[in-house]
């Protein structure tokens, strides 16, 4: 019979939510939102790390439904700005009112005419089984530059403001499967998903 185990995914970022269902739906997992099951739960990420800020939102979840959780936390590092804004990518684009086009700018600003415009995105996920399980962590890292403007819509947050050079591609203009190939997220993701591979549900 098909296996169809559900797994939340603790975020309603529809860009991120594409990204784990594309992956995970071929190892026969459906993937809920939040949204889906009608939570309205803000987590306070006030960790002093990724990994302690996928565990606040995991066990945060895990309380609340009967359901595997899977939560991460990245953010976008600009070396020369000692990995600014790194934990706090999602507030400070909030100072922005979101809009990332601005929040690029701002930090363009930051950066001003420095050369060196080494980035990278950064990512943690915790898997929870159940709320007391222990959590299991998956990291990945995604090198590239920091573009002086943007470029293209692709993608989500930061992206239009980023080049891979492994893809030799601006994230703005790059198509989803490519960037899930190397993304920080996809990294951690297919580590992930080698676990789950190996210890899947029994089809009922
Ligand atoms: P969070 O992990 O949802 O807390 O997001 C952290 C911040 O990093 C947000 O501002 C995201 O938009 C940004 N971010 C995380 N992953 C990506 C990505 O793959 N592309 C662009 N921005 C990202």
């Amino acid at each position: 019979m098909k296996m169809n185990k559900q797994i939340l995914i603790a975020t309603n970022n529809m860009g991120k939510r594409e990204e784990y269902q594309s992956m995970l739906a071929p190892l026969g997992f459906e993937i809920v939102c939040p949204k889906d099951l009608n939570i309205a739960l803000d987590v306070d990420e006030n960790g002093e790390t990724y990994r302690e800020n996928s565990y606040l939102k995991a066990k945060a979840f895990s309380k609340l439904v009967h359901l595997p959780v899977i939560a991460d936390d990245s953010g976008f590092e600009v070396e020369a700005l000692s990995g600014f804004p790194g934990l706090h990518s999602a507030r400070f684009a909030k100072e922005y009112g979101n809009d990332y086009e601005r929040a690029g700018a701002a930090l363009n600003e930051k950066l001003g005419d420095n050369p060196n415009r080494r980035a990278k995105f950064r990512c943690c996920i915790c898997f929870l089984k159940e709320e007391n399980a222990e959590p299991l962590y998956f990291e990945g890292e995604f090198p590239g530059i920091f573009l002086k403007g943007s470029h293209g819509t692709a993608g989500f947050g930061y992206d239009p403001f980023f080049h891979s050079e492994e893809l030799d591609l601006d994230m703005g203009i790059c198509p989803e499967e490519k960037k899930n190939a190397v993304s920080h997220r996809g990294k951690a993701l297919r580590k992930l998903l080698a676990y789950l591979g190996e210890n899947r549900p029994a089809a009922e």
